[in-house]
């Protein structure tokens, strides 16, 4: 049983590295940003009120976060495990979680910090080049992930849930290093 929550920066490769360690444990992949550009792309109520702030690199409001990620955690598919990518994103998000995981009986098992330059972070987002990828907005994306999301780090270490991983290395050496800490020897 995995349940993992993985934190840092735009560009510091959470998806890349959580899709594929899902996979290999065979569990949901749980990525606040792809049900949001889905739903962007589906015009659903969701997206459309979501798609301004994500243009603008704002983070959408914690209420509409919130609701969407309970409403994934009470699939069935979430009882095999879980990495959540994405999110919490705020200390408001992350007490909220709190409550959410204490409804469904469950615990997290920890939260995994990826550390990546902030150079590097800007050329990575430059090259993949997604709508809200060009470089204002990303260094907007950046002050926002200081200010709001950062304080996570000191928020997960003072409960001992956090691990840092060196995200500015080879994709292989990073899932390496992830796969050692789900499945010590
Ligand atoms: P990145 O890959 O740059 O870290 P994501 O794909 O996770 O970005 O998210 C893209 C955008 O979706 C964010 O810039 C933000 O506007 C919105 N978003 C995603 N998750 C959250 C969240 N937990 N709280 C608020 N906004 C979010």
């Amino acid at each position: 049983m995995t349940r993992l929550i993985f934190l840092g920066p735009p560009g510091a490769g959470k998806g890349t590295q959580a899709q594929t360690l899902a996979k290999s444990c065979s569990i949901p992949h749980i990525s606040t940003g792809d049900i949001l550009r889905a739903a962007v792309a589906q015009k659903t109520d969701l997206g459309l009120k979501a798609q301004s702030y994500m243009e603008q690199g704002e983070l959408v409001p914690d209420v509409l976060i919130i609701d969407l990620v309970r409403e994934r955690l009470n699939q069935t598919d979430v009882k095999q495990g879980w990495i959540l990518d994405g999110f919490p994103r705020t200390v408001g998000q992350a007490v909220s979680l709190d409550d959410m995981l204490k409804e469904i009986n469950q615990t997290c098992d920890g939260v995994i910090n990826f550390d990546v330059p902030d150079e590097i972070l800007v050329t990575r987002l430059l090259g993949r080049g997604r709508l809200d990828d060009t470089e204002s907005v990303i260094r907007h994306r950046l002050e926002v992930y200081r200010e709001q999301t950062a304080p996570l780090i000191a928020f997960y270490r003072d409960r001992q849930q956090l691990v840092s991983v060196d995200g500015n290395q080879p994709i292989e050496a990073v899932n390496a290093h992830l796969k050692q800490l789900v499945y010590p020897d």
